[in-house]
């Protein structure tokens, strides 16, 4: 599959399956380049060791998705 990546704009294969099992999974394949994908699981690192987020804490978790989602410029999260 060829996407258009929303972060960088290039044209590219989109990552060979989606990053998690959910819908936002499936939209993180849709819209976001590999190479987009790889800096944001670098930088996911570095935020969990700097703000130690508890990723078993739905807060956490939560504040996490909204910084992936302003990273790879995805719109913000759509309701159920
Ligand atoms: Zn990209």
């Amino acid at each position: 599959m060829r996407i258009t990546c929303n972060r960088c704009g290039q044209a590219s294969d989109a990552l060979t399956q989606p990053p998690m099992p959910t819908a936002l999974g499936g939209e993180i394949q849709a819209s976001i380049c590999p190479a987009c994908w790889r800096e944001w699981l670098g930088t996911q690192v570095m935020l969990i060791n700097e703000y130690r987020f508890n990723l078993m804490d739905p807060e956490a978790r939560r504040t996490l998705e909204g910084q992936m989602r302003a990273f790879l410029k995805l719109p913000s999260q759509r309701p159920e």
